[in-house]
């Protein structure tokens, strides 16, 4: 089996991945960070998201395990004085998969009939440049609102724990193949009304976001941050592709919410 780690690159991280990779190594296997067969991230949620999007381009052949260094993550949920353990279960086991759903983003650009495509494993969002946002929102085709606020997001269950439960999103579980709109500061008032409630969106319908004006927006995918110019439409979908995790041991969703949000004692 081929492997990759990828460290968060603080000392305590980078001595963890060395020890993890010498240990695979005298396992045999093979350290291959072009085209591994599962990936070691060791940091927090944040360096799984970086360890994502490098091996997005290979979600049906890779696998990934996080290993946290700082408090317990969603997407890391080893701790450093279990790596023994999780190295002999890497080598010796066929490992079990699990599937979380993820978002496809999609901005068109008015002029050439451009578009950009991207995956996001936790969320996108659309802010302005310096005025307030306004969008017209369209669900499954039909116009549901027109949007004034500082902006939107739209989220996957397994990012429902990150931004959007800022934004008084609902936690999903994830293995709901849906999406979340949340709203950034709507405007509300006798003059502009936005549905104000969360909506959360089954896979077969899309949700398209049209600029009333403005044209520029920075638009969020994950950790990176893109400022889009000459924007026509963004549209938002459940995308056919999944992360796959690699599960050595059960370790319940909301079991990793309520040690997260409530307590871990
Ligand atoms: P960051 O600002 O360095 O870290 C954001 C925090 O979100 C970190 O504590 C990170 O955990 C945590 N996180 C990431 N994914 C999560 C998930 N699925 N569930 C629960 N917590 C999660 O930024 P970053 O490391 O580059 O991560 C980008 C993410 O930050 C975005 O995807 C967005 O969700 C989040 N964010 C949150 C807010 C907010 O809550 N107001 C605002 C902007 C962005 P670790 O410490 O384990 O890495």
């Amino acid at each position: 089996m081929k492997f990759a780690i990828t460290s968060k690159g603080d000392s305590n991280s980078n001595g963890l991945m060395h020890r993890i990779k010498t240990y695979l190594l005298d396992f045999e296997l093979t350290y291959d960070e072009e085209e591994p067969d599962i990936v070691v991230s060791v940091g927090g949620d944040g360096t799984l998201l970086y360890a994502f999007h490098r091996y997005s381009s290979r979600l049906d052949k890779t696998a990934f395990v996080g290993v946290h260094t700082g408090h317990l993550g969603f997407y890391a949920d080893w701790v450093p004085e279990e790596i023994e353990k999780l190295v002999i279960a890497i080598a010796k086991t066929p490992f079990q998969v699990v599937e979380y759903p993820l978002l496809e983003v999609i901005i068109r650009y008015r002029s050439g009939g451009r578009e950009s495509n991207y995956l996001a494993l936790n969320e996108s969002t659309v802010k302005g440049l310096e005025a307030t946002l306004v969008m017209d929102v369209e669900i499954g085709g039909q116009h549901f609102e027109c949007f004034r606020g500082d902006g939107l997001c739209v989220s996957t269950p397994s990012g429902s724990t990150a931004y959007n439960k800022a934004l008084g999103g609902a936690i999903i579980h994830p293995s709901f193949s849906a999406l979340q709109l949340t709203e950034i500061a709507s405007i509300n008032n006798r003059v502009f009304r936005t549905i104000g409630s969360p909506l959360l969106l089954p896979k077969h319908h899309t949700c398209m976001l049209k600029p009333v004006k403005q044209t520029d927006f920075y638009i969020t995918i994950d950790h990176l941050t893109l400022l889009h110019k000459d924007v026509k439409s963004i549209q938002y979908r459940v995308s056919d592709k999944k992360i796959r995790f690699a599960r050595f041991r059960p370790f319940p969703f909301w079991k990793r919410v309520h040690d997260s949000f409530i307590s871990n004692e």
